[in-house]
């Protein structure tokens, strides 16, 4: 199994998502036109109340969108030479200097924050809760990418060729660090960089731009390039004179750019099928508490979302786990992110294809133990189902649905577990329960998944401490870990350092 992520802390530890950095309090002016609730709350509770106030009428991002659209493949072209010819200078500033930028962006992303909660929530539906670690994750990407743009200038005996130009292409569900970690990553390495916003989450692209810009990145270095799906976006992401993409997405959308361009160097962090294994040593009260926030948390709607919760032995034949998990799961506050409390927010779009068919129906053999329901007219917000009876190679076990639905499954063995876990055509996340260091090890070496978690949820992977990425259909390309030592290396090559005779 790849054990470079693995997290074995103690129970209890690390609950938390990523702190590298302090987390400031909020700039007062960002929110003059505000009135200010109660001065006796806490700031952060009085913040995230002026958040709220102003998230239905909210127009971050929205100018610098509809500057950034792109209508032809004159355009395309002009935006890919442009960005090239402008590397040159970004690159032979050198790394200090690019480490410095990046440190001003982490900088302007911390005063920033508010805003940037603010556009998740407004255009993407994110709760507060998940909005503002996202934030903190961007922020640490910042820091940590400076630190490794740095590195590069130490290492002997070989000289790091940045790739020209970057395309990025983030996804909509992690709208704020995604965009910003892959953009920054390309950056530090000395490349120039198109950000092709989801579509999605556009004012998102917007608002990070600026706030990238105005640290010190050059207009002409970062390009954000709002072009549609379909020809144009073809035209740029298989263009000849694109180095690298990174890409995060659905494993059909990588499939999708290699079948543009055979050659494409792609960086694609793409799907995952993951689940929890809970053995019979595990202390219920906490994996239930991270079985449920790893499935339900943004309402499932994660790469490393827990899908499947797999019991062994008499952890399954007991009721006690799946009564606590029922009570878990129903207690759970189902609202749009206006409703501070909200620990699940909308899905992105209305429920259709597999994931309302995951939402809606069951395989012979099913049974709910906590039926979805649907509380909207649109059909965007669902509260969580809990699915009992799901077979080994069943649909359920093996199809991503990226949404409110978890699966349970029971097998006898800790082998049987694994087999199960393993059993899927990804391999992103997986999750351990057990205060047993002889199953600990039978699973750690048995478990294929990139990121492996022990007595912890399987979500909010922390830069440097647990770099991000996966195996089989979970990762395509360079294969390099986000957030991890050896992300810059894939955006560029090494070359023998030239001897001087
Ligand atoms: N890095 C995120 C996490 O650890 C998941 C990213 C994704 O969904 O693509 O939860």
């Amino acid at each position: 199994a790849s054990l470079a992520a693995v997290d074995a802390t103690v129970p209890g530890a690390n609950r938390t998502q990523s702190r590298l950095t302090e987390v400031p309090a909020p700039p007062a002016a960002a929110f003059a036109n505000t009135p200010d609730t109660d001065s006796s709350l806490p700031d952060n509770i009085r913040w995230a109340h002026q958040i709220a106030a102003r998230i239905p009428t909210s127009e971050l991002g929205l100018a610098g969108i509809a500057a950034a659209a792109v209508h032809t493949g004159d355009e395309v072209e002009a935006l890919i030479a442009g960005a090239r010819a402008a590397q040159p200078a970004w690159h032979g500033a050198g790394s200090a200097e690019r480490a410095r930028v990046l440190r001003e962006v982490a900088r302007n992303l911390s005063a920033h924050r508010g805003e940037l909660i603010e556009v998740a929530a407004v255009e993407t539906g994110k709760s507060l809760d998940q909005a503002d670690p996202e934030v903190s994750e961007a922020i640490d990407f910042a820091v940590y990418y400076a630190e490794r743009a740095e590195e590069l200038d130490r290492i002997q005996g070989a000289d790091f060729t940045p790739a020209t130009l970057t395309v990025v292409a983030p996804p909509w569900n992690f709208p704020v660090a995604i965009p910003t970690g892959s953009v920054l990553a390309a950056l530090a390495a000395g490349s120039a960089v198109i950000l092709k916003p989801a579509p999605q989450a556009r004012r998102c692209a917007a608002v990070i731009a600026d706030l990238l810009w105005e640290a010190g990145v050059p207009r002409e270095v970062l390009i954000l390039a709002d072009v549609a799906e379909g020809e144009l976006g073809k035209q740029l992401i298989s263009h000849p004179n694109v180095d690298r993409v990174i890409l995060t997405g659905a494993f059909e959308t990588a499939e999708l750019f290699r079948s543009w361009r055979q050659d494409l160097p792609l960086l694609a962090e793409t799907s995952g099928k993951n689940s929890i294994i809970v053995t019979p040593s595990a202390d219920i009260d906490l994996a239930v508490a991270d079985v449920v926030y790893s499935a339900f948390g943004h309402a499932g709607q994660k790469c490393s979302a827990a899908s499947l919760v797999i019991l062994v032995g008499e952890m399954g034949r007991s009721e006690r786990f799946i009564n606590q998990l029922k009570d878990a799961t129903s207690s759970l506050r189902v609202d749009l992110p206006t409703n501070l409390a909200a620990q699940v927010g909308p899905i992105i779009e209305p429920a259709a294809g597999k994931l309302a068919w995951a939402l809606n129906e069951l395989a012979p053999g099913e049974t709910w133990a906590v039926t979805p329901k649907k509380l909207d007219d649109e059909g965007q917000l669902y509260s969580p189902g809990v699915r009992l009876g799901v077979a080994e190679g069943s649909r359920f076990h093996t199809t991503e649905f990226f949404g409110p639905v978890l699966g349970v499954m029971t097998v006898p063995t800790l082998e049987d577990a694994i087999r199960v876990q393993n059993g899927t055509a990804y391999g992103l996340t997986a999750g351990l329960h057990s205060l047993d260091a002889a199953e600990l090890k039978v699973w750690l070496d048995g478990v294929q998944a990139g990121n492996l978690y022990v007595n912890r949820g399987i979500t909010g992977a922390i830069v440097r401490r647990q770099p991000f990425g996966g195996w089989k259909r979970s990762a395509i390309g360079a294969g390099a870990k986000a957030g991890g030592p050896n992300y810059l290396f894939g955006l560029g090559s090494f070359t023998p350092a030239a001897v001087s005779v």
